[in-house]
């Protein structure tokens, strides 16, 4: 896998014969609190001092990920739009500034359904942010939950439901990754010999968590499935010529996995 190009906002890769480019929403802050150690408890004073903060907080970017494969235009994730800080909402401009009409994403496949992931579905001026969609895939286990968001009722007609092993593509498949949420999925990019797992919320704070995969988020919502399949997709993605791509990680949020002597480390591409 390798970097084509990039702007402010985007940042273009090839594997294989896929393209995928990675789009800046931007950024959340949260409180260190979110982080937490066995039996869901925050740190405090006790904080590790490799956990990054800035101003007194994790800064958690927020990215979304448009593959390329054959023409067809898959957008895995759509940010959070105009629905949470004003510090998320550029991925419109991020597509445009990599030179892609909005029109021609034609799917859209969410990771899990919370804000940061599905709201970019609506554009802050109330329209659909992909007049083009024709497909809406959402985690099977979590279409009640996206049928309760109001901003989103207008898709309710047209969203179908995703499980594990579900081919998006020739070379995209849907793999189960749950734990951070009931549905939440990763999604597998297989070219020419090489893989790319964009693997949405399996990890929030990178500073820590490749060291130390046991600490969960606060926003987990099965704190121990989360950690059992954070570590077990670390294990598989600790291999030569596989890269992953997170929700999460400091954009553009591309990079590979190697064991370390206790853990994992992560080196951005
Ligand atoms: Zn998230």
């Amino acid at each position: 896998m390798k970097k084509l190009d990039s702007g402010t906002d985007y940042a273009r890769f090839a594997l294989g014969e896929i393209t995928v480019i990675a789009l800046r929403d931007g950024y959340v802050d949260m409180p260190p609190s979110r982080l937490r150690q066995a039996g869901d408890r925050p740190f405090g004073s006790d904080l590790p001092a490799q956990v990054d903060l800035v101003a007194g907080m994790l800064r958690l970017s927020v990215n979304a990920f448009l593959i390329i494969d054959r023409g067809q235009h898959i957008l895995i994730d759509t940010g959070a739009a105009n629905a949470w800080e004003p510090t998320m909402g550029l991925l419109p401009h991020a597509l445009a500034e990599a030179g892609v009409a909005r029109e021609k994403v034609t799917t859209v496949a969410v990771t899990h359904t919370h804000a940061d992931h599905v709201h970019g579905l609506v554009a802050a001026d109330g329209t659909d942010t992909f007049p083009g969609l024709t497909r809406l895939l959402v985690p099977e286990e979590e279409i009640s939950m996206f049928d309760s968001i109001d901003r989103l009722a207008r898709f309710g007609q047209h969203r179908l439901p995703l499980g594990d092993g579900f081919k998006l593509s020739p070379c995209v498949t849907a793999r189960a990754a749950h734990g951070h949420e009931v549905g939440h999925t990763a999604f597998e990019v297989s070219s020419a010999g090489e893989t790319l797992l964009i693997w949405g919320d399996i990890v929030h704070v990178p500073s820590i968590q490749f060291a130390r995969p046991e600490l969960t988020w606060e926003y987990d919502t099965d704190q121990d499935q989360a950690r059992e399949t954070r570590q077990r997709i670390l294990s598989l993605a600790a291999k030569p010529n596989f890269f992953v791509a997170g929700s999460h990680l400091e954009f553009p949020g591309i990079g590979k996995i190697a064991k370390s002597e206790r853990a994992f480390c992560y080196t951005a591409l």
